[in-house]
């Protein structure tokens, strides 16, 4: 099924604590805060705060930014105390993005996922 775009950009409402939500680690770049509706005992996102709206924004001038995705989920899951984790992104609403805010779902091992 085809998910569509939110009209609003909630994360950045987040970033600008326009509406709550349970940040759990944040840099001048980077904020990362739990999922509303969790799909697995540690369900984090982890959101640039440059507004880029999905992966596809990815140019040779941003390239730091995604990799410092990922040394935040690191971060993020040694805090948790999760050792091994999943990783997932969906990418534009025909992969299953519903929030038009590039994010990475941090997931603890008891995420289902058949990959
Ligand atoms: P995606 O389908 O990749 O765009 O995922 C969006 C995720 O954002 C879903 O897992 C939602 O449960 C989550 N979400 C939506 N609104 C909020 C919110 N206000 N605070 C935290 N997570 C949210």
């Amino acid at each position: 099924m085809i998910m569509s775009f939110l009209s609003i950009d909630i994360f950045n409402q987040i970033i600008n604590r326009e509406i709550p939500a349970d940040i759990v680690f944040e840099t001048e770049t980077m904020i990362a805060f739990r999922d509303i509706n969790p799909k697995a005992n540690v369900h984090i996102l982890i959101v640039p705060k440059q507004a880029l709206k999905t992966a596809k924004d990815v140019h040779n001038d941003n390239l730091s930014l995604f990799g410092e995705l990922f040394f935040v989920a690191k971060q993020v899951a040694e805090m948790e105390g999760i050792n091994g984790y999943k990783l997932h992104m969906n990418v534009d609403e025909s992969g299953g993005q519903v929030i038009p805010r590039v994010h990475l779902h941090l997931l603890s091992p008891d995420f289902e996922c058949d990959l």
